[in-house]
């Protein structure tokens, strides 16, 4: 492991303990547990959800519940694993009852996304749903249209400091009663893992 995962992973971490502590919104007084994210540091990839669910809150992990498991079946149809990836969300909290964030919930909490972004500095985000997308698109002053309109298109833009991909695709949980949202997320992944591909050969 090079110095710089090191350092990366000291500072995501130390990110993760300043969450734990966070009272900057009344979710902390609901929640079981906070969901930083995990995964590779070093990933070129963030995926990025919206906010914790049940499972999430029990175990303070991201995406460990149903819509969790078709996750990580699709990430491993394109060849993808978990494990290989970062992946965290706009909220690190759960809703109670998995209501949508609220805009105040969202500003209160986004700081430590931007923050986990710009240590990961990944070259490509993935997000997960229209609360993700929605957010990522505002601070890259992209035009958020919609999610069925835009997803599997690969934008490039500037995320503060550096520019990075994005693509947005659907929320897993919207596509565990609709195959056919399967399928988008999948003909999606498949795209950007050609475009990784692609750039990697240049
Ligand atoms: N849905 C999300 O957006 N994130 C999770 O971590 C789990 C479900």
């Amino acid at each position: 492991m090079s110095t710089c995962e090191d350092e990366k992973r000291y500072q995501i971490q130390m990110i993760a303990e300043e969450i734990k502590r966070c009272r900057k919104c009344s979710l902390s007084e609901t929640r079981t547990n906070t969901v930083p994210g995990e995964g590779d540091v070093d990933s070129p990839i963030v995926l990025v959800g919206e906010a914790p669910g049940y499972w999430e809150d029990r175990r303070g992990i991201p995406f460990v519940g149903a819509a969790g498991r078709l996750l990580d079946e699709v990430l491993e149809e394109v060849g993808l694993r978990r494990s290989e990836v970062f992946i965290t969300n706009v909220l690190k909290c759960r809703p109670p009852g998995n209501r949508d964030p609220r805009s105040e919930e969202i500003k209160a909490c986004t700081p430590f996304l931007d923050r986990q972004l710009e240590i990961i500095k990944p070259s490509f985000i993935v997000t997960l749903g229209r609360h993700s997308t929605s957010y990522i698109f505002s601070k890259m002053n992209l035009n958020f249209k919609g999610i069925s309109r835009i997803h599997g298109e690969i934008y490039r833009a500037r995320f503060a400091d550096w520019s990075c991909y994005v693509m947005p695709t659907y929320h897993p949980a919207a596509a565990l009663y609709n195959v056919n949202l399967r399928e988008d997320i999948l003909r999606d992944l498949r795209k950007l893992k050609i475009k990784i591909g692609l750039l990697m050969k240049d």
